[in-house]
């Protein structure tokens, strides 16, 4: 496999990764696309199948598996797989992308160590638990237990935030955004102004 850059956005769920990832995606100088990653995990009312993530059944993400289809995977949370597909990056990189992900920070750590040279590795730090359990609550996209799930797994997360090339704070969402569109910028060598 080769191709454009990787960029990775981690970060514990709530953290706000993803819109800092829809916010580079509308840069058109970065020629960012989005890496769609495979999910056991059930749709939520607003997502779209193939936009937001490649919904599949356990058994069908077990098959992947067994035929080597993951650049990586992971069982997030319970019977929650997530992964990335090798098919996905390769179909990119051949549109001539470079490939963004908002995957968690396993994965991303893993990406990076396939592939050091092209990848930047971005953690996204929340301010805080309390904040993140705040963030979480006001989605209301999970029941209290996931959100329960989701806190824990966060503090372990937040050890791993040394191991990234970059650390991005979101306490004020515009100067995080300000941040992470200068970093990405400066990686695949676009100007911008700043
Ligand atoms: P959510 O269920 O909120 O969409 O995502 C839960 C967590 O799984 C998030 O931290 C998200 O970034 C992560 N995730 C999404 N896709 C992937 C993937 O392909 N691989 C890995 N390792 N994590 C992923």
């Amino acid at each position: 496999m080769k191709g454009g850059k990787l960029i990775i956005f981690s970060a514990p769920s709530g953290s706000g990764k993803t819109t800092i990832v829809r916010h580079l995606l509308e840069q058109p100088e970065l020629n960012l696309a989005f890496s769609v990653s495979a999910t056991s995990r059930p749709r939520r009312a607003k997502e779209k199948q193939g936009e937001h993530y490649y919904f599949m059944s356990i058994s069908e993400f077990k098959n992947h598996i067994k035929n080597d289809d993951f650049l990586e995977w992971e069982e997030v949370y319970r019977d929650n797989f997530y992964g990335t597909l090798k098919s996905e990056i390769e179909r990119l990189w051949a549109e001539g992308k470079n490939v963004i992900f908002d995957i968690d920070v396993a994965g991303g750590l893993r990406i990076k160590r396939k592939f050091p040279e092209e990848t930047l590795a971005v953690f996204v730090k929340p301010p805080s638990v309390d904040e993140l359990k705040i963030r979480l609550k006001k989605r209301s996209t999970e029941s209290e237990d996931k959100i329960n799930m989701r806190i824990a797994k966060a503090s372990v997360e937040l050890a791993t935030a040394p191991q990234f090339d970059k650390i991005i704070k979101n306490y004020d969402l515009d100067t995080a955004l300000k941040e992470a569109h200068e970093l990405v910028a400066d990686f695949v060598g676009a100007k911008i102004e700043k």
